[in-house]
């Protein structure tokens, strides 16, 4: 049988990748992550019959470099990593080193007749596009979208094995490391979202969807550029593309207009609602309920007339 190699950034999603690469029909699992990160008994559990370990820096150029040896060693048939910025460069690295195919952001990930086949989105969050993977072995990150449910056999103590890089590691040096703030809010798992966009004027205004937000039971998430350009709100809280892809019962998007890269993350909103005063503003035709209007004199409204009925959040 073909094995997976899955590569640990973080162990968040370590049972997911696990059962994934189960249902793709893949055997043995094994996970390659930092020494210090590792929890044997949700190895164990979720069916990883080795962990390979390491001591590097996080540095993408030894990792990779580290990870292209495993690779060498070990022949897997897909090295599977969850989607996020560190493992697309580390995987992205590799892949070039070893001139394999490499697919970042997948939503769907299957193996027919011994082809990998993925789609993920293209052309600015516009379309999927169907990739089939030739060669072996093939780099993939996934969204959680992509997530199989498998029953996993689980293991009763999966090997550890350490090893270090035999290549020289003198070209780059870790001089400092600077931490990136985090919310303590996981957008892809909250209920309630209000998203905030360039609508509002100044941070200082955003008390207005924070208190709305709070009203229902929510969380805030927001446009790119709140987070990235402004700095309002941490990284994480960003919705779309390049950001969190959300799966809540409620998204509320004011002063958001509605570009591709933010709507192709709202996709799996179940109720959207937007509030943009311009009628012609892309997020209309992209909402269940459109509200035509000023944020600064509707949000108010709603938020006393939230107060004052004893109506708040449906969705717990
Ligand atoms: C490669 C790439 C990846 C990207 N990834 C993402 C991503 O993941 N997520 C993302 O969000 N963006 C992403 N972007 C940026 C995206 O293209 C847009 O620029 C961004 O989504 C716009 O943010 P916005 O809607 O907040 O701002 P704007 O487009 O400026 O819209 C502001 C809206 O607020 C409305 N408004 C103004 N004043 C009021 C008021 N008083 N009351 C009510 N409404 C008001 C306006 O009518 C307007 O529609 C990406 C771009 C690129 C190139």
């Amino acid at each position: 049988m073909s094995s997976a190699l899955i590569y640990a950034e973080d162990w968040e999603h370590i049972p997911e990748l696990l059962s994934t690469s189960a249902a793709l029909g893949l055997s043995p699992l094994i996970i390659f992550s930092h020494r210090d990160l590792i929890d044997i008994k949700v190895a164990a559990k979720n069916g990883a019959s080795e962990i390979i370990t390491h001591r590097l820096e996080p540095i993408p150029t030894y990792i990779s470099r580290l990870l292209v040896q495993v690779i060498s060693e070990r022949q897997p048939r897909i090295i599977l990593g969850e989607a996020k910025k560190n493992v697309r460069e580390i995987f992205g690295r590799a892949a070039q080193r070893m001139g394999k195919a490499c697919v970042n952001n997948c939503n769907n990930i299957d193996i027919a007749e011994g082809i990998v086949r993925i789609i993920r989105p293209i052309l600015g969050g516009g379309y999927n596009g169907i990739q089939e993977l030739i060669g072996s072995p093939v780099f993939v990150t996934i969204r959680p979208e992509a997530f199989k449910k498998y029953p996993v056999k689980s293991v009763e103590e999966p090997l550890i094995t350490e090893i270090d890089l035999k290549l020289k590691r003198d070209s780059i040096k870790l001089v400092d490391k600077k931490t990136t703030k985090r919310s303590e809010v996981d957008l892809s798992l909250a209920k309630v979202i209000v998203g905030v966009g360039r609508g509002f004027r100044n941070k200082e205004d955003l008390k207005l969807a924070e208190e709305l937000a709070e009203l229902l039971n929510g969380v805030i998430g927001c446009s790119r550029p709140i987070s990235s350009d402004l700095k309002w709100l941490p990284e994480d809280r960003h919705i779309g593309l390049s950001g969190k892809w959300i799966r809540s019962r409620l998204y509320i998007a004011v002063g958001i207009s509605g570009q591709i890269q933010h709507v192709v993350g709202i996709k799996n909103a179940e109720t959207v609602i937007a509030i943009n005063n311009d009628p012609d503003a892309p997020i209309h035709k992209e909402s269940d309920y459109s509200i035509i209007a000023d944020l600064y004199e509707f949000l108010p409204v709603l938020i006393k007339k939230l107060r004052e009925s004893k109506l708040r959040s449906i969705y717990g």
